[in-house]
């Protein structure tokens, strides 16, 4: 275990409202405070589509894990804004596939700190760690997760959900772009991110109560389909490019769900 903590990490306060514990109440997980579960219910009266898109976004992040370890060859993955564990955390997506597969998880939630030590444990052929840090902290990242991972073969990049969080003045673009220039040939970008043009007016009532609520620099940006597409500038696109959840790569089990507000996507660096 790794705790790595960098600048800009606060301390768990359960007074105000944060997204790994706001986005595990709409989940219907227990890991969250009064706060969390009031800015949670009013984001969801806000916007009804919430709690159908949240769940529509991890089952995103399971196929999309399953398709890189099964069919790209992907065998180590750094997950940045893990979340708290839920079902099907990307290390035993890709663990059941091949037990030897190693993620790096990053987070800068100390509330997904505390749980990741006891449920982010792998198989004893693979490797799974935690860093405890802010997306932005790039190098800091990268120094780090490659204790563990060998960032001289191809990595899947999990930036599923969290750039959201990171403002327009802080460059979200330029972030995914420099994780992604510092991976090997062959790695995976994948993505998905609050759309700012599906029911745009729905998306943005309910940012606007959720950020009233949330932690300092916790407010969130949906951005549009445009936006999304951009973060994958110098990776080749896979099919069927960025779409709705539930149209990427639905399996038999998934049922459409059209008009979620979000966008997602998965894309190889060549
Ligand atoms: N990736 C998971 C999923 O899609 O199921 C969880 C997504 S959850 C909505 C977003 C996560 O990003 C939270 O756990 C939150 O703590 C984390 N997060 C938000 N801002 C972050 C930042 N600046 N650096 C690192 N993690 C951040």
């Amino acid at each position: 275990m790794n705790e790595h903590p960098t600048g800009g990490i606060a301390p768990i306060d359960s007074s105000v409202a944060h997204p790994a514990r706001v986005y595990n109440a709409w989940l219907g997980g227990r890991d969250n405070y009064v706060a969390d579960q009031e800015a949670a219910e009013l984001a969801a009266t806000a916007n009804p589509q919430i709690v159908p898109a949240v769940r529509a976004n991890r089952a995103f992040l399971g196929r999309a894990v399953r398709e890189l370890t099964a069919k790209a060859g992907i065998r180590q993955f750094l997950d940045i804004g893990t979340g708290i564990p839920a079902a099907d955390n990307t290390h035993e997506v890709a663990q059941r596939l091949d037990p030897g597969a190693r993620v790096v998880y990053v987070d800068n939630d100390p509330v997904v700190l505390a749980h990741a030590r006891a449920l982010l444990i792998g198989t004893p052929e693979g490797a799974t760690d935690y860093l405890q840090a802010d997306v932005r902290d790039v190098d800091g990242i990268l120094a780090s997760a490659q204790e563990t991972l060998d960032l001289s073969r191809p990595v899947g990049l999990m930036l599923v959900a969290i750039l959201q969080y990171v403002p327009d003045a802080d460059d979200p673009h330029a972030l995914a772009r420099r994780l992604l220039d510092a991976l090997a040939p062959g790695s995976h970008l994948v993505l998905s991110h609050p759309a700012a043009d599906i029911g745009a007016e729905a998306v943005a009532a309910s940012m606007r109560v959720y950020n009233e609520r949330a932690a300092d620099h916790a407010g969130a940006t949906p951005r549009t389909r445009a936006e999304v597409v951009r973060f994958f500038d110098g990776a080749q696109l896979l099919d069927p490019g960025v779409v709705e959840l539930p149209d990427w790569r639905p399996g038999p089990e998934d049922t459409p769900a059209p008009g979620l507000p979000m966008w997602c996507g998965a894309g190889r660096k060549p």
